[in-house]
């Protein structure tokens, strides 16, 4: 069949499913699975693999295969009774492998009063629907569903093998993705469908999160300047922060990146200090997030950061002897990228293509993902590509459109069509 006929076949069988995807993606938006707590959104998505007829292999990671990668992923993860569901649909035999990988956990709702709908009630207004996790990402994961639905409709027998990844705590450092690739499941190439506005992403950035103990010396507020407040004393080594993202954005570049203003962020989200108006706080803890570019080393980055709050705590009477203390915490997420003739970026580019009549975006993306532990464990080429704006992701009243959802569910139809091979079309 010629690829315009084909085309046209694939837009009427997704526009056919619209309802059915609605009905999906409200599904698995109406079971909480903020990031820890996962279980009963996994039982969900494996009934939905099973009824789909992929072979699932369900397991949970363990402490001790992550712990020597507590860099990657942070330390203390508790992986009991969080599974990963990887299900397969085997082709016949002579096609190319490809692996698809959602993560099912989302962040925590937040302010409650900051929402005009319920969060976890998957309301449908015009073309949103609207949730926790309705954008990041359990609108990627019912792509793929829906896309496998679609290739069931068009009568498609696959050559290679398709498998769909359902990981867990991608929002705490990705360990089901790394456990996946862990347990040796492999393909010839990935796709990760977090929401990119249909963008083919080719290059994540990197970012790790580190916290910061400023000490301070207590005295009753009438007396204050025999104390030290760790406060004031916190003030010049924020200022090294803002001046150190600032000349990274100055001296950074990648092509991937040129159109985004604030490459390389250091967010300081999280200040508490002190105990009570009347006394000159004695400590003061900030939580940091810092940005990393693709080709960036979490490690380089942290020796720069270190020597700057060293040289500002050196200037400092007070920090001289009372250094600030730096912890990192929580994922260290290097960067990822993968070169720019990976075979997939080209299927995919074409896909989108064929799906859509445009060829897509190709940008990077400043935050990190578990393309990392893909491309940088797994050894494999890995891309996202996926309906929704992040910028609603992890916000109140976070929605994704179902027409660019339809329109991801087409792209992937051909992707994995063209790259595993199909008879029966
Ligand atoms: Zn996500």
């Amino acid at each position: 069949m010629s690829g315009k006929g084909l085309a046209e076949r694939v837009r009427a069988c997704v526009e056919a499913r619209r309802e059915p995807a609605v009905d999906l993606l409200r599904s698995l938006v109406r079971v909480p699975s903020v990031t820890e707590d996962e279980g009963a959104v996994q039982r969900l998505v494996e009934r939905e693999m099973v009824r789909r007829g992929l072979d699932v292999d369900r397991w949970e990671a363990t402490e001790e295969e992550l712990a020597p990668h507590a860099d990657e992923v942070g330390e203390g993860l508790l992986p009991k009774g969080r599974p990963n569901l990887l299900g397969t649909r085997r082709g016949t035999g002579s096609g190319r492998s490809l692996l698809l990988n959602a993560h099912v956990d989302t962040v925590e709702v937040g302010d409650r009063d900051a929402w005009s709908v319920e969060p976890f009630g998957g309301d449908l207004v015009g073309d949103a629907l609207y949730g926790r996790g309705s954008c990041d990402m359990k609108g990627g994961l019912a792509t793929f569903l829906i896309a496998l639905d679609v290739l069931d409709d068009l009568g498609v027998r696959l050559r290679g093998d398709v498998k769909l990844a359902a990981t867990v705590g991608e929002e705490d450092g990705g360990h089901g993705a790394l456990s996946t690739v862990l347990r040796g499941h492999r393909a010839d190439a990935v796709v990760i469908s977090e929401p990119t506005r249909l963008a083919l992403v080719p290059a994540q950035g990197g970012s790790l999160v580190f916290r910061l103990s400023v000490p301070g010396l207590a005295a009753h507020a009438a007396a204050r300047d025999s104390g030290v407040s760790a406060f004031e004393r916190f003030l010049p080594l924020y200022d090294a922060l803002l001046d150190l993202e600032e000349e990274r954005n100055a001296s950074l570049s990648h092509p991937l990146y040129a159109g985004v203003e604030n490459k390389v962020p250091i967010n300081v989200g999280r200040v508490r200090a002190g105990n009570w108006a009347s006394t000159v706080p004695e400590s003061l803890v900030a939580e940091v997030r810092a940005g990393l570019l693709p080709g960036e080393s979490v490690g380089e980055f942290k020796r720069l950061l270190e020597g700057r709050l060293r040289a500002v705590s050196e200037e400092d009477d007070w920090l001289a002897e009372n250094p600030p203390e730096l912890v990192y915490f929580g994922g260290q997420f290097s960067p990822a990228e993968v070169r720019s003739d990976a075979p997939i970026l080209s299927a995919l580019a074409g896909a989108h293509r064929a799906a859509t009549g445009r060829s897509p975006a190709v940008e990077g993306v400043p935050y990190g993902s578990d393309m990392r532990h893909f491309v940088r464990t797994g050894g494999m080429d890995c891309v996202m590509y996926g309906a929704g704006d992040v910028r609603l992701a992890h916000a109140p009243d976070e929605h994704v459109s179902i027409a660019e959802l339809l329109a991801a569910v087409a792209t992937y139809a051909h992707l994995i069509t063209d790259w595993c091979g199909a008879e029966g079309l």
